[in-house]
C-alpha cells in the first residue's frame, strides 16, 4: 500500500502508522522522526531544522522533500509506504506528485484523520515518547507498564519540547493555514478518505481494515 496520512498534530497518525506498517508490511515514513533523528546525529539538515521545529513551524520544503524523496526511492520502500507528516503544504504535495511520477508509482489513498482541537491538545500534552525506539505513550490513554519507562527499551520516556502548550498552539495554527488546504487538493484528485481521529487505536484500525478491503488496497 502507498498512503498519505493527513490530520492535525495529535490526530494519532504516528501511532496508527506503526500499526498499519506492521500489519500491511509497508514502510513507515515519518518526516518528524527523520528530522529528530537527523538532529540527534547533528547532520546538516538536522541542524538547519532545529529552530523551526522548536518554534513549531514548518522546516523549509527543500530539506524535507529531499529526505522523503531519498527514502521512498530505496529498495525497502518498494513493498509500499505510509507517509506520516508529509506533505504538509501544497508545495510539498506537488513535489511528491513529481517524485511519484519519476518512480512510476502512485498513491492508493490519502487518509484524513478528522480530529477535534480538544482531542489534539489533550493527546499532545499527555504524550510521552521513547527516545530510543520512538514509540508513543500517553499518560492516561496509553501508559507504559512501568512508571515512565518504555515497555520495550526500558529507558525513561520524554515529553517532546514541541508538545508543550505554547508550541502546540503554534503547530495547530500552522496546520490550519498550511496543511488543511491539502484536503481540497487530494479531494480533487479523488484520493481523499475521511476517518475519525477521535477514535482509539484499535477502533480506527478496524475501520481502516474494512476500508482497505472495500477498495482493494493491500
Ligand atoms: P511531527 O513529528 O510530524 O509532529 O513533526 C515535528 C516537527 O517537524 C514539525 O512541527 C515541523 O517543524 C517538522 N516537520 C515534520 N514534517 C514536516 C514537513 N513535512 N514539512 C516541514 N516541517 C516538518
Amino acid at each position: 500500500m502507498r498512503l498519505v496520512l493527513l490530520g492535525p498534530p495529535g490526530a494519532g497518525k504516528g501511532t496508527q502508522a506503526v500499526v498499519l506498517s506492521k500489519n500491511y508490511k509497508a514502510l513507515h515514513v515519518s518526516t518528524g522522526d527523520m528530522l529528530r533523528d537527523a538532529l540527534k546525529k547533528k547532520t546538516k539538515s538536522g541542524i538547519l531544522a532545529k529552530d523551526y521545529m522548536e518554534r513549531g513551524e514548518l522546516v523549509p520544503d527543500e530539506i524535507v522533500t529531499k529526505i522523503v524523496s531519498e527514502r521512498i526511492s530505496k529498495a525497502d520502500a518498494k513493498q509500499g509506504f505510509i507517509l506520516d507528516g508529509f506533505p504538509r503544504n501544497k508545495n510539498q504535495a506537488v513535489d511528491l506528485d513529481r517524485e511519484l511520477k519519476n518512480l512510476e508509482i502512485s498513491l492508493d489513498m490519502v487518509l484524513y484523520f478528522k480530529t477535534s482541537e480538544l482531542t489534539s491538545v489533550e493527546r499532545l500534552t499527555g504524550r510521552r515518547v521513547c527516545p530510543k525506539c520512538g514509540i508513543n505513550y500517553h499518560v492516561k490513554n496509553r501508559p507504559p507498564k512501568n512508571n515512565n519507562l518504555c515497555d520495550t527499551c526500558n529507558v525513561i520516556l520524554v515529553h517532546r519540547n514541541d508538545d508543550k502548550v505554547e508550541t502546540i498552539k503554534k503547530r495547530l495554527e500552522v496546520y490550519d493555514r498550511e496543511t488543511k488546504p491539502l484536503l481540497d487538493y487530494y479531494s480533487e484528485s479523488g484520493l481523499l478518505r475521511e476517518v475519525s481521529g477521535n477514535l482509539d487505536v484499535d477502533g480506527l484500525f478496524r475501520i481502516l481494515q474494512n476500508l482497505f478491503k472495500k477498495e482493494n488496497v493491500a
